[in-house]
C-alpha cells in the first residue's frame, strides 16, 4: 500500500493544529504508520529540501523549518500521496481552495503549516530519511469498511 510523508512544520505545531491535521488525515481513512515530534538540526533540513537549494527562499525555509519542534508522520492508503497534496491544498495559501489545511489555515508561503511528499519516489526517500527505523506495523480494523 502506498504511504506519504506529511510533516507539520514549527508554525502547524506552535499554532495548535496537530489534532486538526491528524484528525483531517483520519477521517479520510488513512492509517498513520509513523508519528514523532522532533527537532531537526540545519543539515538534515538542506538534507529533506535538498532538491530546492539554491532557490532564493531556500535559506528562509532552512530557518523556519529548524525554528522550533515539527510532526513527521507516515500515512498509508490507496493513492495517499495525491491526495494527501489535495487535503493539504496549493503551495502558497493564496492559491489554496478553503477546504484544505492551508487554504483554512495559513496566509503567507513562508508559513504555510505543513509538508507532504510530492511523488511516491519523494515519499520513499523522505520516509527512509525521517524514519529510519521504518514504519509501525499495523492494519485498521476498519480496512474491510474502507476499502472494497
Ligand atoms: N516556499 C517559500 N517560498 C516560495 C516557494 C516555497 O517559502 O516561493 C517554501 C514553502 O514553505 C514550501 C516549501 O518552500 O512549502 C517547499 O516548496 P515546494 O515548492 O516543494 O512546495 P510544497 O511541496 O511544500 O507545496
Ligand atoms: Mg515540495
Amino acid at each position: 500500500m502506498e504511504q506519504s510523508f506529511i510533516m507539520i512544520k514549527p508554525d502547524g505545531v506552535q499554532r495548535g493544529l496537530v489534532g486538526e491535521i491528524i484528525s483531517r488525515f483520519e477521517k479520510k481513512g488513512f492509517s498513520l504508520r509513523g508519528l514523532k515530534l522532533m527537532s531537526v538540526d540545519r543539515a538534515f533540513a538542506e538534507n529533506h529540501y535538498s532538491d530546492l537549494a539554491g532557490k532564493p527562499f531556500f535559506n528562509g525555509l532552512i530557518e523556519y523549518i529548524i525554528s522550533g519542534p515539527v510532526v513527521a508522520m507516515i500515512w498509508e492508503g490507496k493513492n495517499v500521496v495525491a491526495t494527501g497534496r489535495k487535503i493539504i491544498g496549493a503551495t502558497k495559501p493564496v492559491d489554496s481552495d478553503v477546504g484544505t489545511i492551508r487554504g483554512d489555515f495559513a496566509i503567507d508561503v513562508g508559513r504555510n503549516i505543513i509538508h507532504g511528499s510530492d511523488s511516491v519516489e519523494s515519499a520513499r526517500k523522505e520516509i527512509a530519511l525521517w524514519f529510519p527505523e521504518g514504519p509501525v506495523n499495523w492494519q485498521s480494523s476498519l480496512h474491510s469498511w474502507i476499502y472494497e
